[in-house]
């Protein structure tokens, strides 16, 4: 399959500038955090950062996985940093953040999945921001729901995983990763009792009847909030994009979405998981 022609107009973002935003920079930078922000090459920094709001990127910003979409990088991680979690903590404190995004890269190399240091910076958020909730979009942690439990016990108010595509396209987009076990994955941390979040990047490929067979599947596992968006290529490299999805088809996906049961579902071409998080949790 070949990449469509060029960007559509409605994929046009404001640059990044005004003050807001750089002093979210300039907290990014002290601290050595990482965003998903900046390593998703997200096409929201201007109107999230401006806004003060940004999804930190925990255990590192390299991934033991290589999913076709995705920019971050791929290879052997750095060692755990131990001190990762509090400084986390006080850039969301001096950031003032009230709902607090966090994600992290896939930490196959480690026993726990990287679950500990999810807790620990989860527990240390609480304890210098207790009015801050919190999101957390997690991996699948291979399938250890040991590990994910360690996570779901602290009980963040969002927890999110991302089914990302359709059952068909699961192989080619993200390979380390399962379809089924995504599913599953979801189920335990709505089983836990906890407001769960998934979304999916369209434009891959995947047919309107595939996405609607996906919508179903995430419902069945207990999933409350949808996110769908349209997938951008990072580098030339990566998963061609084979669709601009139009306007009028993401608002015809919502409504699909919210008949089905779905309790929210933010659906736009620039619709990111983390794209207008704290709604997600407020409207709820
Ligand atoms: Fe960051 Fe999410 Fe906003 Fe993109 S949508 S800039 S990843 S907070
Ligand atoms: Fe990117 Fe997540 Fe896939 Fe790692 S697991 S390559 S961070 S999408």
């Amino acid at each position: 399959a070949t990449q469509v022609a060029r960007k559509p107009d409605w994929l046009r973002v404001k640059l990044p500038v005004g003050k807001e935003y750089a002093h979210v920079r300039g907290l990014v930078d002290t601290h050595k955090l990482h965003t998903i922000c900046e390593s998703g090459n997200c096409p929201n920094m201007g109107e999230c950062w401006g806004a003060g709001t940004a999804t930190f990127m925990i255990l590192g910003n390299i991934c033991t996985r290589s999913c076709s979409f995705c920019a971050v990088a791929t290879g052997r991680p750095l060692a755990v940093d131990m001190d990762e979690p509090s400084r986390v903590a006080n850039s969301v404190k001096l950031m003032q953040v009230k709902h607090c995004v966090i994600t992290s890269v896939d930490r196959d190399d480690l026993k726990d999945g990287g679950s500990i240091i999810w807790a620990e910076t989860i527990n240390a958020i609480r304890r210098e921001s207790p009015g801050t909730t919190l999101e957390t979009l997690l991996p699948d942690f291979k399938g250890n729901w040991d590990n994910l439990k360690r996570v779901t016990d602290v009980a963040p108010e969002v927890v999110s995983h991302n089914l990302e595509t359709v059952r068909r396209l699961t192989r080619e987009v993200r390979i380390q990763a399962k379809y089924d076990r995504s599913l599953e994955c979801l189920s335990k941390i709505s089983e836990a009792g906890l407001r769960t979040k998934s979304g999916i990047m369209l434009g891959l490929g995947e047919t309107e009847d595939e996405v609607i067979e996906a919508m179903d599947d995430l419902l069945q596992a207990g999933v409350h909030i949808l996110t769908l968006g349209q997938y951008l290529q990072p580098t030339r490299n990566h998963h061609p994009v084979l669709d601009w999805i139009t306007p009028d088809t993401f608002k015809m996906y919502k409504e699909v979405g919210l008949e089905k049961g779905f309790k929210y579902v933010e659906s736009g071409p620039l619709v990111r998981s983390s794209y207008h998080a704290e709604k997600h949790l407020f409207e709820m």
